[in-house]
């Protein structure tokens, strides 16, 4: 064998996720290796729980980061929350809920599904008709930025009904945190779960996560053991929870946490609110462009997401091929249908350090000449002078 080293090229990535990684967080992460008991890690440890709390907009002491990626932070809400026989209305608008009820039965509950058109945003009014027929219920769990579609819901009015009806509301924020408007207080959400492969621009493989006093209370009192060992917040407490000694729980993924603290104060200076309005300026931008070579959306206006941008592949073109040549030629990833929109959809990310004018223009620039080539019925040279309007 003649294995060297990987190095891998140069890509901007304006895809579902991971989306670029700022320098500052890849240097972060090059610095020494310290011993996840060190006392000068520790302290960074609380620096990175005040930053996530910064980043949720909350106050809960239960603030930390999972030590895997998204999906870890989703598993670890239901397998903490979910008792065998609870019933937990979970609403569906894309894939990402699917998943959820996968997770709510592994763990003996009782998954209630409230369906909805996928590239929409989920209807209150079926969550809230879905509470008065389970009166029995005692969790809703629903995506906020359902990345698989594009589409943003109504986080706080949900939450609203959830807790009307007595159920506490877990809700997935992977694609949200840091790229649209996030208030966990404010909007009393009771357990969430992100990702740092978004809007945070850190590598993939964390999930940040956030617990209230009710959810707390919850986990504390289960009648029943959590059936993951690693994921049980009983346990991961005593190594990132209160300001009490911390015990050896698993390794933390040391120079990953550089990473995420320096994300974290890379938001922090921008401001979290400044973050979601460029998010919010650069997919007008995009749209504008988009819309100008006659490309059309998928999800309606007011319930679009800024950071996920999903579009109708024209009659006749081969997706595959789009996605292969803008890759090949332009070094460029945009991401390909997921679940029933496979085929049929192009999903183009502007997340984290990738929303950024020059990405928006290369995006458009790069299109524009992959479908005239492949000649699909398209404007061209229209697209980048239309996104300039708004830039
Ligand atoms: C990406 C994503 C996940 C999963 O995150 P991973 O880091 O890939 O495990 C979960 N939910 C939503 C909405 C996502 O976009």
């Amino acid at each position: 064998m003649n294995i060297k080293s990987f190095h891998p090229p140069q890509r901007v990535l304006m895809g579902p996720g991971p989306s670029d990684v700022s320098p500052r967080v890849l240097e972060a992460m090059s610095r020494p290796t310290l011993g996840h008991l060190d006392p000068v890690f520790v302290s960074m440890m609380d620096e990175m729980k005040a930053l996530l709390k910064y980043a949720f907009r909350t106050e809960n002491e239960l603030t930390m980061p999972v030590s895997a990626p998204g999906s870890a932070g989703m598993e670890t809400c239901f397998v903490n929350l979910v008792e065998p026989g609870d019933k937990v209305v979970i609403c569906q608008n894309g894939v990402f809920a699917g998943r959820m009820k996968e997770n709510v039965e592994r763990a003996g509950g009782v998954a209630v599904m409230v369906q909805d058109e996928w590239g929409r945003a989920i209807d209150p009014q079926k969550l809230e008709d879905a509470l008065k027929a389970n009166p029995d219920a005692k969790i809703v769990a629903f995506v906020h930025a359902e990345t698989s579609t594009g589409a943003q819901s109504d986080a706080k009015t949900l939450v609203g009904i959830a807790h009307k009806h007595n159920c506490l509301a877990i809700v997935d924020a992977v694609t949200s945190l840091g790229g649209s408007r996030l208030l966990v207080d404010e909007w009393k959400i009771d357990a969430i779960y992100s990702g740092t492969q978004k809007c945070i621009s850190c590598t993939p493989g964390l999930s940040p996560v956030s617990f209230s006093n009710d959810a707390l209370e919850k986990i504390k009192n289960r009648k029943t053991r959590v059936q993951s060992w690693f994921l049980d917040l009983n346990l991961v407490m005593g190594y990132w929870g209160g300001t009490t000694k911390r015990a050896y729980h698993h390794t933390a993924p040391i120079n990953a946490l550089y990473g995420l603290h320096e994300a974290l104060v890379i938001l922090q200076e921008e401001g979290l609110e400044n973050s979601w309005a460029r998010h919010q300026k650069n997919h007008l931008a995009l749209r504008a462009g988009l819309e100008a070579m006659g490309l059309s959306f998928v999800v309606p206006e007011g319930e679009r997401l800024p950071q996920l941008n999903a579009i109708s592949v024209p009659e006749g073109v081969d997706e595959a091929q789009v996605r292969a040549l803008l890759l090949s030629d332009y070094g460029l990833e945009i991401g390909a249908g997921l679940g029933a929109m496979a085929g049929k959809v192009w999903r183009i990310g502007l997340m984290g350090h990738a929303s950024n004018p020059k990405n928006v223009r290369l995006c458009l620039a790069a299109l524009d000449d992959v479908l005239g080539r492949l000649k699909a019925p398209v404007q061209r040279g229209v697209a980048v002078a239309a996104a300039n309007a708004h830039l």
